[in-house]
């Protein structure tokens, strides 16, 4: 595997690959990789000739820097993952080399005024920037996103269609541990008994048709769950219903296919 750590050694791979007519597929990531990201790189490799990952935990779309300060990292154990997993080649930039890009601001047309727009004031607007400027240089021809951050790949698909770029965006489905919880680098910052009590969230989201809300908000109430909103959207036909909250100091986000 390609350990690419500055602009002139992806470009140099990107080149190549390019050269040669390979199709390349992007997993960009915040690093702490678990089975989640590790999904999305099996999906590349199925459907690209050649897997790049990018590890780069991005202040812009932090709105609360102790979250960025605590954000987790382990490059080694990350390296060894994509490694096992076949992955061709992962890019870890400086800051510098990332704000060395063009950027780009854009009008999400009110995808980011709902939900994480709303709790994370300029998150989405940091990962449109980011986003694109990782874009500009690995060139995919497709990139893999997590429906774990539903809203998130939505405003992704936004970028491209608004700024008409050649890259295909395929979302993939949520990888659980096995009480239910949504898998997230965050999940490390949970203590043992509170990971292993998480599974309320994923309990709630599927009972939710069957009980009303407010039994629901009571029950993550009383859990200890400090609920940030618990709503029903639908994005072009598809219905999901999404959870976001506090629990054990951790924030945590989830949401399900509704039917
Ligand atoms: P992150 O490192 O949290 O920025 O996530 C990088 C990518 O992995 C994003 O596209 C996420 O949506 C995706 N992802 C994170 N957690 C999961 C999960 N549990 N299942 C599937 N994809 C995930």
């Amino acid at each position: 595997m390609n350990v690419l750590r500055s602009l002139k050694e992806l470009d140099q791979f990107v080149f190549e690959k390019k050269q040669m007519g390979k199709q390349i597929g992007f997993v960009p990531t915040m690093g702490f990789l678990h089975a989640g990201h590790i999904s999305l790189i099996h999906l590349s490799n199925q459907q690209s000739d050649i897997t790049i990952a990018s590890i780069y935990v991005n202040p812009s779309q932090f709105n609360d820097v102790n979250d960025f300060n605590k954000y987790p990292k382990n490059e080694e154990a990350d390296l060894k993952l994509l490694k096992a997993n076949f992955c061709d080649a992962v890019f870890i930039p400086e800051k510098a080399q990332i704000d060395s890009l063009q950027k780009v601001s854009i009008d999400l047309g009110g995808l980011d005024n709902i939900m994480e727009g709303i709790c994370r004031p300029g998150h989405f607007q940091g990962v449109v920037e980011v986003v694109y400027r990782l874009f500009s240089v690995v060139m995919p021809d497709k990139a893999f996103f997590g429906e774990k951050d539903f809203q998130q790949l939505q405003i992704i698909k936004k970028m491209v269609e608004t700024l008409n770029l050649p890259v295909e965006i395929i979302g993939a489905p949520i990888l659980r541990e096995p009480n239910g919880l949504a898998m997230s680098s965050r999940n490390s910052r949970l203590s043992k008994e509170a990971r292993e009590n998480t599974g309320f969230i994923y309990e709630v989201l599927k009972s939710f048709v069957k009980t009303e809300k407010h039994i629901l908000e009571k029950r993550l109430f009383e859990l200890g769950f400090k609920l940030e909103y618990l709503e029903k959207h639908d994005f072009g036909g598809q219905k999901r219903l999404f959870i976001a909250g506090v629990y054990d100091g951790v924030r945590l986000i989830d949401n399900i296919e509704l039917n």
